[in-house]
């Protein structure tokens, strides 16, 4: 079996369209994903240009090869915006649009004033190199650190992309091929398969851009409680017995307060249920005020329970930060409509005692707090260290 450039060329085209099908049926199941609508209508103007260029020799040439590149640098910035908007940059079209401006002038100028293949593959090339290198730099500087591995991933895929056009610059095209793009010659051959091979690779790369990011959003998810944005339950669970076994290492003191609010229920019977989220949203953003300056973990930890966890402070340290919790909740009320309501609460304060788990600790935090409510509410009760 011999593969010659016509093979490559239909081959090339089926892959486009075999992955702009697959990319539109990725969309119909990723609805509202506006990067991959992007990238979808990148790979379906790409599949335009191949099927102009490939269709050349039965269509008029002037507009089949400028329609054709127009199509391919389109599809290319339609890739880039994508990919900015993936890793939430901002990128000034007007910068992508003159690149393919400036490539249009040069196809245009070497096709029709003074045609030559060779200058218009050049032309080709030095558009590939930069624009290629410009996503794969993209990918590699602005990478969040929960997708480095598949940032890095495309940005090898784009970046041996513009590889292979930059040696494609200094690749000979065969002399006898005149215009004929068909008749480039076998170095010119090898780009051209390495373009389809690197075409399947970026189609898995895009595919594993979305899939890492989809799986940070769902963990991220997973750990967030959806009305404060606190860490939740579970998530706090996990982190504080990591950050306990951490401090007992450094024989490091960790305070627990277990926070709830008072009588909430009453907030909720007078003034309805959303009056009380927002009353929740108030108390975490005095909580988050207070505890900044702490190392601290702070989490919802059920209805109206608030759990800090205060790696490195003392109990004298966690008193004062109960106390000025208090006194910021007197000074700022939650306000409902023009409306001050009072909100306290009580906490409950245990000290690591470097024996029992994070689930003992918080056990001893809240009889603590238990007490606070049976002596009155709106005070802090500090466990009894343990015999
Ligand atoms: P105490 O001072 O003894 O803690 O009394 P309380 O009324 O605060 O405690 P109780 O356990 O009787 O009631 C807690 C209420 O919190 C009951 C529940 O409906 C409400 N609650 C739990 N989660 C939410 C929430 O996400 N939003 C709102 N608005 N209310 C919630
Ligand atoms: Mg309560
Ligand atoms: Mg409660």
């Amino acid at each position: 079996m011999s593969l010659d450039l016509p093979t490559i060329g239909v081959l090339g085209l089926l892959l486009c369209t075999g992955i702009a099908v697959g990319f539109s049926l990725l969309l119909v199941v990723l609805r509202g994903q506006p990067v991959l609508r992007l990238w979808t209508a990148s790979l379906w103007v790409l599949t335009l240009g191949v099927v102009l260029l490939g269709l050349r020799p039965w269509l008029p040439q002037v507009p089949a090869i400028l329609g054709g590149n127009a199509a391919m640098a389109i599809s290319s910035v339609l890739m880039l915006r994508g990919m900015a908007l993936h890793l939430g940059q901002p990128m000034p079209l007007w910068r992508a649009l003159g690149l393919v401006a400036l490539f249009m002038a040069g196809i245009f100028l070497f096709l029709v004033p003074w045609p030559s293949l060779g200058v218009r593959l050049h032309v080709f090339s030095v558009f590939a190199v930069v624009i290629n290198g410009w996503i794969g730099w993209l990918l590699l500087r602005h990478a969040p650190p929960a997708q480095r591995v598949s940032c890095r991933l495309a940005a090898a895929v784009f970046i041996s992309e513009a590889l292979v056009y930059g040696v494609r610059l200094f690749l000979p095209v065969d002399a006898g091929a005149g215009e004929d793009i068909m008749r480039s010659g076998s170095p010119m051959f090898l780009t051209y398969l390495a373009g389809v091979m690197l075409e399947l690779a970026r189609c898995f790369a895009l595919v594993l851009l979305l899939l890492e990011r989809l799986l940070v959003d769902l963990r991220r998810a997973a750990r967030t409680d959806g009305l404060t944005g606190l860490l939740n339950r579970s998530a706090v669970l996990a982190d504080g017995a990591d950050q306990l076994q951490q401090v007992r290492r450094q024989q490091r003191p960790l305070a627990v307060l277990l926070l709830d609010v008072d009588h909430f229920k009453n907030i909720n019977d007078r003034w309805g249920h959303v009056a009380g989220d927002h009353v929740l949203q108030h108390f975490t953003a005095v909580l988050e005020r207070c505890a900044r300056g702490h190392a601290h973990l702070l989490s919802r930890y059920g209805g109206e329970e608030f759990l800090l966890l205060l790696p490195g402070s003392g109990s004298a340290d966690a008193a004062r930060l109960a106390a000025a919790i208090r006194s910021a909740l007197q000074q700022g009320p939650a306000t409902l409509g023009s409306d001050p309501v009072a909100v306290t609460a009580s906490i409950g304060l245990a000290m690591d005692d470097g024996h029992a788990d994070l689930a003992g600790l918080i056990a001893r935090a809240d009889a603590a707090l238990y007490r606070a409510k049976a002596e009155g509410r709106d005070r802090l009760v500090a466990a009894a260290e343990p015999a």
